[in-house]
């Protein structure tokens, strides 16, 4: 090949492979959505699925409120996208209901109790828990996964790393191993199980998105959703417990995972900076009992 000639189709080949990359979407490759072009979920209900009562606020806050009791609010999330419906999270079990002696995950630290059951609140907007299509779960903690059974042939949307480590060994930490029991008896067999490996847009249209944020457990995720008129919505998960704890990076001690529990922190204030989102931190009952419950909704 002559030096004209080489250069030539040395030219020809940048050109191409810039055309190549200039018309690939600037997000290509990630499942994050672009703010601007991202679809919207219908409406966002807030359904109560428990309350809790702690001893010691400083297993959550480290160092500080030794002794303290502490209530927790315990959220579920419905979801309509077009004629589909997606529920986040099912909450304390049913069976709580009204039972004056609570239910609890860890005995010694914390009882939760259940004023509504779930399938009572899903009634008041006319839905059946057999109209419920998906079942994201944030993490496989009891109160998080207590109503698996009310969904058996809802699709259950997980991270494949939180279901691998509740089928692991048991480690050194009691605690730990216990949520971990609970977790497999409370998750049982699902028939429709979708192990899902980091961020994942759930509907192909980026109206809502799986978010990795692991370290309160080893697969936890958080949600992003999208809506026309409230715009972006994280919620939390147990990402943070507390919005002091968010704001301050403070990881409770029963967390598997320290640096990862701040570094997801971290990432979810980066995301409500690119999406303008705003954040609902799960269990933080102050803030939880200001945002609208169904009936009502975020649209
Ligand atoms: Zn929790």
């Amino acid at each position: 090949m002559s030096r004209q000639i080489r250069a030539a189709v040395s030219f020809a080949m940048l050109a191409l492979v810039l055309m190549l990359e200039g018309g690939r979407d600037a997000n290509a490759g990630s499942p994050l959505p672009d703010p601007s072009k991202a679809g919207v979920a219908d409406k966002l209900f807030r359904l109560d699925c428990g309350h809790s009562l702690a001893n010691d606020e400083s297993v959550w806050t480290p160092g500080e409120n030794v002794g303290r009791h502490i209530e927790f609010s315990s959220t579920c999330w419905l979801i309509k996208h077009g004629n589909e419906w997606l529920l986040w999270d099912t909450g304390v079990p049913e069976s709580t209901l009204n039972d004056p002696r609570g239910w609890s995950t860890l005995p010694k630290l914390i009882v939760y109790h259940l004023d509504k059951s779930l399938t009572d609140q899903l009634a008041e907007i006319g839905v059946k828990p057999g109209d419920i299509g998906r079942v994201a779960i944030s993490h496989t903690h009891g109160d998080h996964i207590g109503n698996m059974g009310l969904f058996p042939n809802s699709t259950v949307l997980m991270q494949r790393a939180e279901y691998n480590w509740i089928h692991s060994p048991d480690g050194s930490n009691d605690n730990v191993n216990q949520l971990m029991a609970l977790a497999r008896k409370l998750l049982g067999t699902p028939k429709n199980l979708q192990l899902i490996d980091g961020d994942t847009d759930v509907f192909g249209d980026g109206s809502v998105t799986l978010l990795s944020t692991p370290g309160h457990a080893p697969g936890h995720q958080s949600l992003l959703v999208h809506l026309r008129n409230s715009g972006f919505i994280i919620l939390s998960g147990d990402v943070a417990h507390l919005e002091e704890n968010f704001e301050k990076d403070i990881v409770p001690t029963l967390n598997t995972d320290k640096a990862a529990s701040i570094a997801s922190m971290e990432r979810v204030k980066k995301l409500i900076a690119t999406y303008n989102a705003a954040l609902f931190i799960n269990h933080d009952k102050s803030e939880t009992d200001k945002l609208r419950l169904i009936p009502a909704f975020y649209d």
